[in-house]
């Protein structure tokens, strides 16, 4: 079985594209009540228990996720949804067990379940057979409930189907803080291209505004594999200039140019 790790993530906010607001919200909700514990005791009041982080898929929650563990320099505990359904009989409840005790063991600390709506879907989406999940479901919110018991310990989730979650786990105490993390409009997508090409070597003639006004429709990740694709173009048309390892002699050459920008930015968004 796969034991559940802390790490400590070197993402910060800096290498999430836009999402201004999303930022915000999560330092108010996760990174405060991990800092300024003593403030919150002082004007009587408990910051919110979790989060969830919801929107479309590619649209930077993972990665959001990630980046607020190392904005507040806490451990992070990386738990995928479905993974946790995947075992038997009564390992799935016991995997909850486990995840919280050594995100307990680790606090300060951010647990993140992923795919929370793999877990906790509401009953229709799981099927008759819903056994499993409404075991799991209750354990999770029984370790949800006990959370104010570890102040230091924050709890995110993120789902692309918020509509399909179970209720419950959105009340008061729970999951009750929601951020949505949208489709990225032309700015964020702007934002985006500007953090993937940041020390690529770009030909003088390349338009990121351009760019960025040309992929409506695109998500982050796509924008992101845009960047890679071009990068990928730019080494093989190198290779293909210089034979075999003697390219790497010529590393200093490599420019990543407007075309190949265009021909990555057509074949991800499925123009040809
Ligand atoms: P989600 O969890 O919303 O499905 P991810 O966070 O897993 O999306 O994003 C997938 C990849 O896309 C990330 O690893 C990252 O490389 C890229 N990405 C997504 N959003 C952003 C963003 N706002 N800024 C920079 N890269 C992003």
């Amino acid at each position: 079985m796969r034991e559940y790790v802390a790490e400590q993530p070197t993402t910060d906010f800096d290498d999430v594209g836009g999402l201004d607001d999303a930022k915000a919200d999560l330092e108010q909700a996760v990174t405060w009540p991990l800092q300024y514990g003593p403030l919150f005791d002082a004007a009587n009041t408990t910051p919110p228990t979790g989060v969830l982080l919801h929107g479309p898929p590619g649209t930077g929650k993972t990665l959001l996720a990630k980046a607020i563990a190392g904005e507040s320099e806490v451990n992070f505990i990386h738990v995928q949804g479905p993974e946790l359904l995947d075992r038997y009989v009564g390992e799935s409840e016991k995997a909850v067990r486990e995840v919280f005790e050594r995100a307990r063991q680790s606090a300060p600390a951010i647990v993140f379940f992923d795919e929370i709506d793999a877990i906790a879907g509401d009953r229709d989406s799981l099927g008759s057979d819903s056994g499993v999940g409404d075991r799991v479901v209750s354990q999770l919110l029984t370790e949800l409930d006990r959370l104010s018991d570890t102040p230091n310990l924050v709890v995110l989730a993120a789902t692309n189907r918020k509509e399909s979650l179970d209720g419950a786990l959105l009340r008061s105490g729970r999951l009750e803080r929601s951020i949505e993390v949208p489709t990225p409009d032309e700015g964020t997508r702007r934002a985006v291209l500007d953090v993937h090409t940041r020390g690529m070597a770009l030909g003088e003639n390349i338009d990121l505004d351009a760019l960025a006004a040309a992929t409506e429709g695109a998500s982050s990740a796509d924008l992101t594999s845009i960047c890679r694709e071009a990068s990928l173009l730019a080494i093989t048309e190198l290779t293909e200039q210089y034979e075999g390892a003697t390219a790497n002699d010529h590393a200093d050459e490599l420019v990543v140019t407007a075309a190949q920008f265009d021909q990555a930015r057509r074949s991800i968004m499925g123009e040809e």
